[in-house]
């Protein structure tokens, strides 16, 4: 799956300063991890810039765009394919939403344990679930769970309205799980998302520094289609800017753009 994505030097200055947008963005294709470098000839006066931007989606989200894509491209079973793994890595999310508090390495290690089997994932998903949120997750059906298997081990081609129906079920069980862990580990939630980004903001800016063409390069963070953030290094997007446009920006102008997201959904 590409990702379409914009520069951000550019984009930023389109921002500030009413300009023309200078391109029409990337197609980058996604990478593991969800940090991708944009080196960009079109800033203002031709002067070359780069910039890293981290993509903030969690896993599940990435892999069911690519299973929604996939069933717009009438590829059925891929799309099927990536659901299921959408709803495993969904499961692993609240897995370490509900374990957070927990000593990080030790909840590393326990992981471990469990990481290789998707099974093992599944019941302890059940377990921590109920002694959490004292009820039974919704979990995938029988039925669907007839379908995936046949799809993913037997070769069986989907239809269309058995995709969508598997579809349907991928976006209830995400959504109602998710929305009952918010009612009483909203905290834990927000928590997990913010430590989440900083530490893929920690790997960009190392991987920045190792780029060819490092030239104080700025990060930003950005959520992939849902489009609600747009959360650059505040603090290094004026100069940089500034030297890339030869002209003065304010740094109360770029963050009036900023739309911070306060909830996950
Ligand atoms: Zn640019």
């Amino acid at each position: 799956m590409e990702l379409l994505i914009e520069c951000p030097v550019c984009r930023l200055y389109q921002v500030w300063s009413g300009a023309k947008r200078f391109t029409g963005g990337f197609h980058i294709p996604i990478n593991n991890k969800q940090t991708h470098i944009i080196d960009c000839y079109e800033g203002g006066k031709g002067k070359f810039h780069c910039s890293i931007q981290c993509i903030s989606n969690q896993k599940f989200e990435l892999l069911f765009e690519s299973g929604f894509r996939a069933y717009q491209d009438k590829y059925y079973r891929e799309a099927i394919s990536s659901f299921t793994t959408s709803i495993e890595r969904f499961y692993e999310y609240c897995i370490r939403v509900l374990l957070q508090g927990n000593d990080g390495k030790k909840t590393e290690r326990i992981w471990k344990e469990i990481s290789r089997q998707s099974e093992r994932q599944l019941g302890a998903f059940i377990i921590l679930y109920f002694d959490k949120i004292k009820s039974k997750p919704k979990l995938l059906e029988q039925k669907m769970v007839e379908l995936r298997n046949k799809v993913v081990h037997k070769g069986y081609y989907p239809t269309k309205d058995e995709t969508l129906n598997f579809c349907k079920s991928t976006i209830e069980i995400i959504n109602q799980n998710i929305s009952e862990i918010k009612k009483i580990y909203n905290d834990e939630l927000i928590e997990f998302n913010k430590s989440y980004v900083e530490n893929l903001r920690i790997q960009a800016i190392e991987e920045l520094k190792n780029h060819n063409y490092y030239n104080e390069g700025v990060v930003v963070e950005e959520e992939y289609q849902y489009k609600k953030v747009f959360r650059p290094f505040v603090k290094n997007i004026p100069t940089f800017l500034n030297k890339v446009y030869d002209k003065e920006v304010n740094i109360e102008d770029i963050e009036s753009y900023i739309i911070d997201k306060s909830n996950f959904f």
